[in-house]
């Protein structure tokens, strides 16, 4: 097998000449929040897949929604208007339990393509009101948006631009708010005066008036589990206001109980213009995403077009296998997956809490069920693991062999986003095998 995937299979984000990135395990077996690879092995996954699989894994009633719809009706498009009984009965849903105003949902096969959307719906938004010079978009450092050239752009982290020819150059930047590491220090009310006189500043430099959206993740995900000091969210929610810009949230990781709430931007207090979401969305089984709109949007993008059509999709939005398997996840989210999640992380966010005196821990942070620890081998200077990328690997495998999957980020950070579904043991269990992780490491790095 391993052979045949080096031969044939091109992998994402992963060496294309090196071996142990790039399809060196194989999974074969998966069922609650334990994964069984090829040669049998059981091993209790961290990371929920890729921060998706929230529900967790071999749930029958998920399995049986989807050969349900295969048999009824595998296929309907969403073009021309024609639509399908479980994609409009999961838009409901959604809508019911999104913030505020964002009603309408605009499926997708997953983030990135829900980022690009945005982007479209944007630019049509301010077409559709006479201010077709809106066309700057700013993101924040640190954040990731998918792998799309438009959604690499608005990424930035370096691996996804060098030799891309990255961003675009209507895509722009402000430095982030990463407390660990932040030249203002950890004081929050630092931290969000720095950002928000950075937006202001940017807004100003590319004018107000050709300004049309700025992009947020309420936690940074792939720049390594960033947290923004409580407020930071609301406050450049404020700027944006002020100038009439358009704010997305992007909730790929952060939605479907990841952080406790079933979206992380109502424990901000805050509605976004648009929201992204994926992964947790269907946990996994099936490919989708969905872009949320405020009536605001909806309705000027709609009345903008006219009889006209928006002409925007792909075969496969809002596809009925996809929505039969969304609902079937929710049923689970709301029968107690949701509750359980963050009990769960409370006890996840503890349990690394005690990790912090470990000698080769610098930091401990996340909300809910996304977390990270970052290791440094100089506490005080802050120093970061030599050669962090080759140790991160080593830390990665060293995990696997003590059964436990988890997210190595090349800085020396390791992630954790179990399944909501985790039990109490498996919870400590994570925990535990960390700890053996970073002694292993510690004696040799
Ligand atoms: N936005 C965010 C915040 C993400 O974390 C991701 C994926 N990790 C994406 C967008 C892109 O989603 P996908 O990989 O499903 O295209």
């Amino acid at each position: 097998l391993i052979e045949l995937d080096r031969a044939h299979l091109v992998h994402p984000v992963a060496s294309w000449r090196g071996h142990e990135a790039s399809g060196a395990r194989m999974l074969v077996k998966a069922s609650g929040a334990t994964v069984t690879d090829a040669e049998g092995k059981e091993l209790l996954d961290g990371f929920a897949g890729l921060w998706c699989v929230n529900a967790g894994y071999g749930y029958e009633s998920v399995v049986e929604a989807a050969a349900q719809q295969m048999r009824d009706l595998p296929y309907a498009t969403g073009y021309f208007s024609l639509g399908s009984e479980p994609a409009a009965r999961l838009a409901a849903r959604l809508a019911e339990h999104a913030p505020g105003d964002l009603n309408h949902v605009y499926f997708t096969l997953g983030g990135s393509d829900a980022v690009d959307s945005t982007v479209r719906f944007a630019r049509y938004y301010w077409h559709s009101k006479g201010q077709p010079q809106r066309d700057q978009f700013i993101s924040v450092a640190n954040g990731y948006h998918g792998s799309s050239t438009v959604g690499a752009g608005l990424t930035a982290l370096p691996l996804f631009h060098a030799g891309f020819g990255m961003p675009l150059d209507w895509q722009h930047k402000i430095s982030s708010h990463y407390a660990y590491r932040n030249p203002v220090g950890r004081d929050p009310q630092a931290i969000i005066d720095v950002s928000v006189a950075e937006l202001r500043a940017k807004i100003a430099e590319l004018g107000p008036e050709r300004v049309a959206a700025f992009y947020v993740e309420p936690i940074q995900g792939s720049g390594g589990v960033l947290v923004p000091p409580k407020g930071w969210i609301a406050a450049m929610h404020a700027v944006c206001r002020e100038h009439g810009i358009l704010f997305v949230a992007d909730e790929v990781i952060t939605g479907f109980g990841r952080t406790g709430p079933i979206f992380a931007c109502i424990e901000e207090g805050i509605v976004p213009d648009m929201m992204t979401t994926a992964k947790g969305l269907t946990s996994g089984y099936v490919p989708m995403g969905a872009v949320f709109l405020s009536d605001g949007v909806f309705n000027t993008i709609a009345d903008g077009a006219g009889a006209a059509a928006v002409g925007h999709g792909y075969t496969y939005s809002a596809h009925p296998v996809s929505a039969a398997v969304g609902l079937a996840v929710l049923d689970l989210y709301e029968g107690g997956l949701f509750d359980n999640g963050i009990a769960m992380g409370q006890r996840l966010m503890a349990g690394l809490q005690s990790l912090a005196d470990h000698p080769l821990v610098g930091d401990v942070r996340g909300r809910g069920m996304l977390a990270a620890v970052e290791l440094v081998v100089d506490k005080d200077k802050k120093t970061p693991l030599p050669a962090a990328a080759a140790a991160a690997t080593r830390v990665f495998d060293r995990a696997w062999q003590n059964g436990l999957v988890v997210r190595a980020f090349a800085q020396g950070v390791i992630g954790y986003a179990p399944p909501l579904c985790c039990s109490e043991s498996e919870i400590d269990a994570i925990v535990a095998r960390t700890r053996k992780v970073l002694d292993l490491t510690l004696d040799d790095p």
